[in-house]
């Protein structure tokens, strides 16, 4: 900005702020730092929905009634054969046995052969697959089920997706150690009790394509869903083991069923945090995973890309709807474009099961709010300041920096210039060809004096009306009148173009004070040289006079405009 004033052009200001918008957009989306507030928003949406309970989803938890009837943990594996053996013979759709196996019974080799028996017997038994240590990116080892029981069971991975607030949102339905090869528990139990043509089902999720740089040590993960809980958590069919096993469940309960064995029992099963709700045991987990397979509910995670081209869509949008002429509206397409931005994550999530985390474009639109307000705070100072039609500056600003420039002049005995133009007959060419071409005249007039004034330090200003007045800080007497001579000149040239009907001319007053001069005012400035502006328009126009501080007030001189 110099003296005279100067805003950046909307179309600049807003490829700035796009740009700006842009490179905060791609760093929020990579960085994930919003995932906090994402996944409050993701919660409460979430909370709200109801996925139904399959009623084909029974549990059967070994829980405290099952500990005190059968004894101390662990059982025999002989007690979990007869149980699967009874879930075959009621006709049970496929049993998914949460239990690690990964030792074969050393004191009973009999009951591992015998539930590996069961589970042959059976067809469609999965067994879990877990990882030691359970932790991302860190070396581990896959802990498989017995050979015996592995090559007759299938197998599912048990690792339970946390995010890094611990809470249980998503499960990936493969993983594995080195490679995802394992499909989830509940996945594998889906797929267990179905016919060929029915594995064509396409798999929900979002992939990773990171088969080619991971480690053989590493556990990964690939196509990651969210788990629409249901409400309750823990409503699904619930059943004891040891009734199962003692045969008192009729089989029609079982019947058809897909069945999940695993502990309830309290010191046995870590809690899961789930979201806005307590903790819940694994075994839940899994049915919650297997009930959104079976109703296809599950809830994709965008790609980073999708998330970040909706984003920018929605970010940029507002940008577009700014107008040069009323930016003190921006604040609409602003709002709406953040209530946009909820409104789809809301019914993405809801409707389509796909999740947008929405805060990234929201902190963006935050941004953008910023940099508006301060470009508003900017406009206003400069509107308090500047004369609108010509954006030059206006009394106001021309007194405050008066002051300054007095108190400057004073000190250092620098000579200090002012020079009062006004219109002749300014009246009469508003008349004859109206207000509008009076206006393009002022304008024509603002700009040619400005190409006058060159030194940053010299302020170009309108009074008011036809009148404008320009402060020359250190400039003699001689060369204030130089200046005015030019002007006339450019007038004369400028006003040609504009082709008005009759001759546009100006008179010109100015003052210079000599400098040291202490008692010197803003207004007795103003004064000195309207007294001269005075004095050209008596002589007859299109001239200028000059009273020069202390000289003889008749000492001044009349300049005409070259021809
Ligand atoms: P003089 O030579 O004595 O200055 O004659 P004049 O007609 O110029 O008289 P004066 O300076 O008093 O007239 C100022 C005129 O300027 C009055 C008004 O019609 C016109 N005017 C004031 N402000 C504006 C404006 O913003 N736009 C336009 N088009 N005209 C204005
Ligand atoms: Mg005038």
């Amino acid at each position: 900005m110099n003296g005279n004033g100067f805003v950046a052009p909307s179309l600049i200001y807003r490829l700035l702020l796009g740009i700006v918008a842009m490179a905060l957009l791609s760093i929020l989306t990579l960085s994930h730092v919003t995932w906090r507030t994402d996944a409050w928003f993701y919660d409460m949406i979430v909370g709200h929905l109801s996925p139904p309970v399959d009623e084909r989803i029974v549990v059967i938890a070994i829980d405290q009634k099952s500990l005190t009837e059968l004894g101390r943990w662990p059982w025999s594996r002989r007690i979990h054969a007869h149980l699967i053996d009874n879930l075959t013979e009621a006709g049970v759709h496929g049993i998914a046995l949460d239990l690690l196996l990964p030792e074969p019974t050393n004191s009973d080799l009999e009951s591992d052969r015998l539930l590996a028996q069961a589970i042959r017997r059976n067809g469609n038994v999965v067994l879990p697959v877990s990882a030691e240590p359970y932790q991302l990116n860190s070396p581990g080892i896959e802990l498989l089920p017995t050979p015996e029981l592995a090559r007759t069971a299938k197998l599912g991975h048990s690792d339970i997706a946390l995010d890094a607030d611990d809470v249980a949102r998503s499960v990936f339905l493969y993983g594995g150690l080195g490679s995802p090869r394992w499909p989830s528990l509940a996945l594998a139990l889906w797929e267990s009790g179905k016919s060929e043509n029915d594995t064509t089902r396409k798999l929900p999720g979002l992939r990773y394509l990171h088969e080619t740089d991971t480690t053989p040590f590493m556990w990964t993960r690939n196509y990651q869903v969210l788990i629409p809980y249901t409400n309750p958590p823990d409503g699904f069919p619930h059943l004891s083991y040891v009734d199962v096993l003692n045969k008192q469940i009729p089989d029609s309960a079982l019947d058809g069923r897909w069945v999940i064995v695993g502990m309830t029992a309290n010191g046995f099963s870590n809690g899961i945090a789930i979201p806005k709700r307590s903790e819940l045991p694994g075994l839940y987990y899994q049915a919650n995973v297997l009930n959104t397979l079976i109703n296809g509910n599950a809830i994709t995670p965008m790609t980073p890309a999708g998330q970040w081209l909706l984003a920018s869509i929605l970010t940029v949008l507002p940008l577009l709807f700014y107008r040069k002429s009323t930016p003190q509206k921006f604040w609409i397409p602003l709002a709406s474009s953040a209530v946009l931005t909820l409104l789809i994550a809301t019914v993405l999530l809801t409707f389509w099961h796909n999740w947008f985390p929405p805060m990234s474009a929201l902190v963006t639109l935050s941004a953008i709010t910023l940099g508006w307000l301060m470009r508003m705070w900017f406009i206003t100072q400069q509107q308090a300041h500047s004369d609108p039609l010509t954006g030059l500056a206006n009394r106001m600003r021309l007194n405050h920096v008066m002051e300054k420039e007095i108190r400057q002049s004073a000190r250092t005995d620098s000579p200090l210039s002012l020079l009062m133009i006004d219109i002749d007959h300014f009246k009469q060419l508003n008349d004859t060809s109206g207000h509008d071409m009076g206006d393009r005249a002022l304008r024509m007039l603002a700009h040619a004096v400005c190409s006058c004034a060159h030194r940053p330090r010299d302020l170009v200003s309108r009074l008011g009306g036809d009148e404008f007045a320009i402060l020359l800080p250190e400039t003699k007497s001689i060369e204030a009148i130089n200046l005015a001579a030019e002007m006339h000149a450019l007038i004369s040239y400028h006003s040609s173009i504009l082709e008005l009907p009759m001759p546009f001319t100006v008179s010109i007053g100015v003052h210079t004070s000599p400098g040291g001069d202490e008692q010197m005012t803003p207004s007795s400035l103003l004064k000195a040289a309207d007294t001269a502006l005075y004095q050209a328009k008596q002589a007859g126009r299109n001239c200028t006079r000059s009273s020069i501080g202390k000289l003889p007030s008749t000492e001044s001189c009349i300049i005409h405009p070259a021809s």
